[in-house]
């Protein structure tokens, strides 16, 4: 009996679940583990690496001048992760790679969230390079984790690898050769392909949760800017007209994350059904559903490249998710005293880049010597942008202050 068989997860799956026996493997062949599955290793893997560690000093929206109980990256990323297996386990799909994908889906970002990254992509662009929190991701589970004698990075199995690259977006084999390995003509995995839809769920509820938490939201606002929650609030609130504001206002939250949830379950299972896909290459072949236009143009980049895939929401979530973002982008990410926060950290972070260009001596010796291996100036900016997005907000402002006496 091989190992694999023990587990009881591989025969409860779905036929066009992603089973770990079909798994295209590790880059360097390891022997499989007595009662863990590769999927369910990768996932422990992902959760005892450094850079995981880190995204409880990163920003999600807030930085910790509001409150220590709000979200941050690491407990964002607990929240998606508890999702995914929900949605994955009612779709009879692969659990252990769903949760594994989830936690490792925000690994790449650099210091202050998107603006951090935008910040960095202008950094590098004069010297011909970009910055991609995924490719970022990629880079740093295949080289900078160091953890184990026999190879560099965490030797994560070609799905968890595949769905760093594709949870969110499309890339070309034409714009980005060195990805060529990873299908990139193909539909991921629905795996993979909940991720990014689990993370809009988990954001456009929580960010709600933490603006009205942190006196940058009112319900008023609220109710005026999220068509689904004031359906909900306004039956609460006439069922319940005495009951606490903020348990009407909690109840009504977990009611948009429910029908987000199920409307993902039952659209996915809907397009499955009728498409009668019947195994992961069926997945992996399906052709693009009609590209569609982006939800939100302009809210998130993510967003403007999707290609309709297996996995989506229905109509009427779509439309209450697109009402949410514009809300949350208008009310919260652009609320003076989150832009505030927010620039002073991206100037900052632009000031350190600028810094290490011109003194790499100031750079910790690894990187110094990375950097300075030859004259080109590209080399040098790759290292200095990868050293600084690894960096936490904190550490990142203290080195601002430090070096640079701001
Ligand atoms: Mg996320």
């Amino acid at each position: 009996m091989s190992p694999a068989s023990t587990f009881s997860t591989e025969s409860s799956l779905a036929p066009f679940a992603m089973h770990v026996s079909q798994s295209r493997g590790r880059r360097y062949p390891e022997p499989d583990h007595p009662y863990r599955t590769a999927y369910a290793r990768d996932r422990d893997r992902v959760i005892h690496s450094r850079a995981f560690r880190r995204l409880e000093a990163k920003t999600q929206v807030f930085t910790t001048r509001y409150s220590d109980h709000f979200r941050n990256r690491l407990t964002h990323t607990l929240e998606v992760a508890q999702i995914a297996r929900t949605v994955a386990g009612a779709l009879a799909l692969n659990p252990d790679l769903a949760e594994a994908l989830a936690l490792v889906h925000d690994i790449g970002h650099p210091p202050f969230g998107h603006a951090g990254e935008h910040m960095l992509d202008d950094l590098l662009r004069p010297y011909g390079a970009r910055f991609d929190h995924n490719l970022h991701a990629l880079h740093i589970v295949e080289q900078f984790e160091q953890r184990y004698l026999a190879f560099r990075g965490l030797n994560l199995t070609f799905e968890v690898r595949e769905g760093i690259i594709k949870h969110s977006r499309d890339y070309s084999a034409t714009e980005y050769p060195e990805l060529a390995e990873y299908l990139l003509d193909q539909r991921p995995p629905l795996e993979s392909q909940l991720i990014d839809l689990v993370d809009e769920i988990a954001y456009n509820t929580a960010d709600i949760d933490d603006g009205l938490e942190a006196g940058l939201l009112t319900i008023d606002q609220i109710l005026a800017g999220n068509p689904l929650f004031a359906g909900f609030y306004r039956k609460l609130d006439a069922a319940h007209p005495h009951a606490r504001p903020q348990l009407k206002f909690n109840e009504a939250l977990k009611r948009v994350l429910d029908f987000l949830a199920t409307d993902l379950i039952e659209t996915t299972r809907q397009n499955i059904a009728s498409s009668g896909v019947n195994s992961v290459e069926d997945i992996r072949h399906q052709p693009a559903l009609a590209a569609v236009p982006a939800v939100s143009p302009g809210l998130n980049p993510s967003s403007s490249v999707v290609v309709a895939r297996m996995a989506g929401f229905g109509r009427e979530a779509n439309i209450a998710i697109h009402q949410s973002k514009v809300f949350l982008f208008t009310a919260l990410y652009n609320h003076p005293s989150v832009v505030e926060d927010r620039d002073r950290g991206v100037s900052a972070l632009a000031d350190l880049f600028r810094h290490y260009m011109s003194h790499p001596e100031s750079l910790p010796p690894f990187y110094f010597e990375e950097a300075t291996r030859s004259r080109d100036e590209v080399i040098r900016a790759r290292v200095v942008t990868d050293y600084i997005a690894g960096m936490t907000d904190h550490f990142l402002l203290r080195t601002h202050r430090d070096l640079l006496g701001a």
